[in-house]
């Protein structure tokens, strides 16, 4: 382990993380259809000679070709290492030894979110430029420099920052519209909380990101935009790739998903939504059946519930039902009577830093009635509309 943390060098001065602001991002993002097949020419300016590619099983079977051959032409060697499972110590040790054996200087991670941050992991400790290459515009992990580490079961343990940003983020918005929709729309729930836990950051002197400072203008900026995106095009995004093709809407909300959601939470501040989010991965059940886009969704209502935003709360879970996330605790197999459940969730959630950045205490009351509160908007949302959009994606 690498044992950076980033608080120690940004909030250290020359003034305190209260008065320092900081952004920190990929040096390159790169968007586009097809554009996976100029992977080796955009690897030239890094001197790129021998390339690891850490490659999810269906990233291979799927795009490995592509990306051996846009290596070769470009006179790339190129070593293939398959990554299954979780992002566990285990696995970034196993992937480690074996690419540190083969002498690569660069590093490519091909696949969704597990994936990208094994991916980061290893680059950092071979100290090799890290490209990233999501499969998935599920989640915000492809920008950040840090990585969510999970147990060889799957319960979250941990995570790791970096030093450095990836070098290179590459997105064929050709390859994520061939992803099951769910994945685009899991993403949508995910960008969907940056506006409003970096507006929590950003309107209460004390808040501070991750990085130990305060918000700069420009990322609270990004997950403003990344909301407005969201609820402009998230519906013919959507459309799009229930037809496996790219649109204008599809190239918007990928980059909401990506770009602006993973700079927009890094230097924009987290606050109460990943926190609700890490409670449900206590719940063996929903952390086994739900991605981590989809348990956002979920914290964002009982955030904007907390701070009694009742409008906003509306009016997000009313998007969120419309493509298919959930609103409500019966769609994510938890009822507001199992109380042993709950009780998880709020235990879980209550130990996250993020809840520090609201201008009130936050308790474990608050939270649970936040969670009620939530599940009661969405459940009228459900009954007013039928539930037919969420069974879509959900009928398992
Ligand atoms: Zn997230």
């Amino acid at each position: 382990m690498s044992g950076f943390v980033p608080s120690d060098i940004y909030a250290a001065g020359p003034t305190d993380g209260k008065k320092t602001s900081a952004l920190i991002s990929p040096a390159k993002y790169i968007q586009g259809e097809g554009v996976l097949d100029h992977l080796g020419e955009y690897l030239k300016v890094f001197d790129s000679k021998r390339v690891g590619i850490l490659a999810s099983r269906r990233g291979h079977e799927t795009q490995g070709l592509r990306v051996v051959d846009s290596l070769k032409k470009s006179g790339c060697v190129s070593v293939l290492s398959i990554f299954e499972g979780e992002c566990c110590r285990d696995a970034i040790n196993f992937h480690l030894n074996e690419l540190q054996s083969e002498s690569v200087d660069t590093l490519v991670s091909l696949g969704g979110g597990k994936c990208v941050d094994a991916g980061k992991c290893v680059a950092s400790r071979l100290e090799i430029t890290s490209v990233i290459v999501p499969t998935l515009a599920s989640n915000d992990a492809p920008c950040s420099a840090v990585s969510a580490l999970y147990t060889n079961q799957g319960v979250m343990d941990g995570v790791e920052f970096f030093a450095s940003s990836p070098s290179l983020v590459l997105v064929d918005t050709g390859v994520i519209a061939q992803a099951p929709p769910r994945y685009l729309v899991a993403g949508m729930g995910d960008a969907m909380a940056t506006w409003y836990e970096s507006r929590v950051c950003m309107n209460n002197p004390e808040g501070t990101t991750i990085l130990g400072v305060r918000p700069t203008l420009a990322a609270s900026a990004m997950g403003e935009l990344c909301s407005k995106i969201l609820f402009e095009e998230g519906e013919q995004a959507l459309a799009a790739t229930k037809r496996s093709e790219v649109n204008l809407s599809l190239e918007k909300v990928v980059e909401a998903n990506t770009l602006l959601s993973g700079v927009g939470f890094e230097s924009g501040g987290l606050a109460g939504a990943h926190g609700f989010a890490h409670g449900y991965t206590h719940v063996p059940i929903v952390e086994e059946r739900y991605l981590h886009g989809e348990m956002v969704a979920m914290g964002v209502q009982a955030q904007l519930m907390m701070e009694k935003d009742v409008f906003e709360a509306d009016r997000v879970a009313k998007f969120f039902s419309r493509v298919g996330l959930p609103v409500c605790l019966s769609q994510m197999s938890l009822s507001r009577f199992d109380n042993a459940a709950l009780n998880s969730v709020v235990e879980g959630a209550l130990g996250y830093q993020a809840f520090r950045n609201f201008p009130f205490d936050v308790t474990a009351e608050k939270l649970r009635k936040a969670i009620i509160d939530a599940d009661e908007l969405g459940r009228e949302i459900v009954r007013f509309k039928g539930d037919r959009a969420y069974k879509y994606f959900h009928d398992r």
